[in-house]
């Protein structure tokens, strides 16, 4: 079976044509063709000989992220793609400044976390660094024909990216290097719902990426009923490690906090909340919660998500409220991939 080049390193597609008895400068005409012209024919690559070509056929393939199912709202396409066999959701969100991306970092989810179907299968398997690429690549290709690209990425869909570190770190490489899509490292995000450890080696690496954690409770005891992880790691150190991510890196922290109606949306919350962000270079973003339909959890009245805005703001906690991007087309994450299983 031919081998799969598409979603490869510069490096390992250099070693793959030097194999072939190439020069080095052949894997950079390659990346260029895959992975910034989104041509996935060995055929259609006219830069390099027809003998090369030829050869190439012979001995590998270009498999980019095969589609399954689309969702389209107005500012919103969620898709569920194959990925070696892995069924894993990614979604395009267009915003008045650009084209964010948010991917998965896993096929299914160990965390268990209540709110999310993502996590209802538990976890399939880590999805490699190529993988994590192919899903921001098969948008690009898309946004390229509308003359337009991908500007930003959060690796918030399914899976906990902390778990899956390695491939984490090589897919952040990969979309930064100059023969992918060099985005900064400014514009790309990464959620954990709280791996105390893996922040710290986060941190360690002296990247300006965007550190994004997942609170959803005020409190330990409400936190552990919703978050399981939250029994081996703590509000408290998950909190601090998040100051020690700021104080590393200078990048302000986003902590991710789901509004459910009637559990964890009053102002005595609010005021815990305030109380364990305070002194923390910290943003807040609430999020209404979706309605998921494996779960029964209640959407937040409008007055609570003012309320609980404006409790933070006058502790000096800065918040937004996010918008909600295609919860008519399902956009919780796990949602369009349980439904493709049933
Ligand atoms: S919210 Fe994130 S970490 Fe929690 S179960 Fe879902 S995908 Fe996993």
């Amino acid at each position: 079976m031919p081998k799969n080049l598409y979603g490869l390193t510069l490096e390992r597609l250099q070693f793959e044509l030097q194999a072939l008895g190439q020069k080095k400068f052949r894997a950079g005409q390659l990346a260029a063709w895959m992975y910034q012209r989104g041509v996935h024919s060995f055929d259609a690559m006219d830069d390099l000989s027809k003998e090369l070509r030829r050869r190439l056929s012979n001995v590998y393939s270009v498999e980019p992220a095969r589609l399954i199912a689309r969702l389209n709202s107005p500012s919103t396409t969620k898709y569920l793609l194959d990925l070696n066999g892995a069924r894993v959701e990614c979604v395009l969100m267009r915003h008045d400044y650009g084209n964010s991306v948010c991917i998965s970092s896993q096929a299914g989810c160990a965390m268990g976390c209540a709110f999310c179907a993502s996590t209802l299968n538990g976890l399939e398997r880590n999805l490699t660094a190529g993988e994590m690429l192919s899903q921001v690549l098969y948008i690009n290709d898309e946004l390229r024909a509308e003359s337009s690209k991908v500007d930003s990425i959060v690796v918030m869909g399914t899976g906990e990216p902390l778990q899956n570190f390695d491939n984490l770190i090589g897919f952040l490489e990969m979309i930064h290097a100059p023969y992918t899509l060099g985005l900064s490292y400014r514009r790309l995000t990464v959620s954990t719902c709280g791996i105390v450890p893996n922040i710290d080696r986060l941190a360690a690496l002296d990247l300006p990426i965007t550190l994004s954690i997942s609170l959803h409770a005020p409190t330990d005891e409400l936190r552990s009923r919703l978050m399981p992880i939250n029994r081996t790691f703590g509000l408290e150190a998950v909190v601090a490690a998040g100051g020690r991510y700021a104080q590393r890196t200078g990048r302000r922290v986003t902590y991710e906090y789901i509004l459910i109606g009637g559990l964890n949306d009053s102002t005595e919350q609010a005021r815990q909340l305030a109380n364990l962000l305070k002194d923390q270079l910290a943003n807040v973003n609430l999020i209404p919660i979706n309605p998921v339909v494996e779960r029964k959890f209640n959407r937040p009245t409008a007055r609570a998500i003012k309320n609980f805005s404006e409790v933070l703001e006058a502790r000096g906690i800065g918040s937004t409220v996010r918008k909600e991007f295609g919860a008519e087309i399902n956009a919780a994450c796990g949602q369009l991939r349980n439904q493709q299983s049933i």
